[in-house]
């Protein structure tokens, strides 16, 4: 059976950002990840671990690090689903240091697919996880992630279940309350165990619009995660004047990856090897 673990670090700019220390901690997420699915473990698991491994590094636009809204205020959003269209995610969050668990916990706990803002800290209170003064998730200067370094995971599992998570502080000076792309089922992630998995990064509002992710996974139908991502991604760029990427990863553990971006990181399993690349080559 063919495993997988696709992770990106953020469609952007990247103009100030270490690339050599991006690339390792992506290969790091993926090494973490694909442990887990080695010993038998869910999709879903392995993307949740993955992408906290981004959120816990300052490098990444995610959890601790992320970059301030206008207010200078962190407020983070995050999204995992599973290839049965079970979903959770939270919005606009300013005091959980795993904003991707928080959405595991609605998925898993609630009724509902989408908390925001001080009902979705409530809830993490009383799921036992805690709260954290939310200064203690602004970096130390020179230390915090750039813009659009969001982070993002998909993978499939032994048992051919497929997955996404996405997490991420959204875009740099945005207004308190603004919700992008990324805690938005189809546009930041999408997943569907008859074809694949997709997960978003870039401007939030073109990839509200195109539907991204919803729209890359059902071009599997017709063709292969390479061309089903690049399709996608001209949608976004000519049809609604958008920015960003995208991974894809079909049911097979086939890897698409597409932005038009001068950079998004970008790692996974080719071969038994973990490869990564900043930019598309
Ligand atoms: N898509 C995210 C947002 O608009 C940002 C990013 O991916 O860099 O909130």
């Amino acid at each position: 059976m063919t495993l997988q673990l696709v992770v990106h670090g953020g469609a952007g700019l990247m103009a100030t950002r270490n690339h050599e220390a991006v690339m390792a901690r992506c290969r790091e997420a993926v090494a973490a990840g694909l442990a887990r699915l080695r010993e038998g473990d869910s999709a879903l698991n392995a993307v949740e671990l993955a992408t906290r491994v981004l959120e816990d590094d300052p490098l990444f636009n995610a959890g601790y690090g992320s970059t301030l809204n206008r207010d200078g205020q962190v407020q983070m959003d995050a999204l995992i689903m599973d290839g049965n269209f079970r979903i959770g995610a939270v919005a606009a969050v300013s005091r959980v240091k795993n904003p991707i668990s928080l959405a595991r916990r609605v998925m898993e706990a609630t009724p509902h697919h989408l908390l925001v803002a001080e009902g979705a800290e409530r809830f993490a209170a009383e799921q036992g996880i805690p709260l954290v003064p939310p200064e203690t998730l602004i970096a130390p200067p020179g230390a915090e992630s750039a813009d659009g370094d969001t982070v993002g995971a998909v993978a499939l599992d032994a048992l051919g279940n497929v997955a996404v998570a996405v997490s991420t502080g959204g875009v740099r000076g945005k207004l308190a309350g603004r919700v992008g792309d990324s805690p938005l089922p189809g546009a930041g992630g999408w997943a569907d165990n008859a074809l694949g998995a997709a997960c978003a990064t870039g401007l939030g509002e073109g990839i509200i619009r195109a539907l991204l992710t919803f729209r890359a996974v059902t071009l599997l139908e017709e063709r292969a995660p390479q061309a089903a991502a690049q399709a996608a991604l001209a949608i976004l760029e000519q049809k609604f004047k958008g920015e960003g990427g995208l991974i894809l990863l079909d049911r097979r553990g086939a890897v698409g990856v597409a932005h038009n971006t001068p950079f998004m990181p970008v790692a996974w399993l080719q071969g038994d090897q973990i490869v990564a690349q900043v930019r598309q080559s």
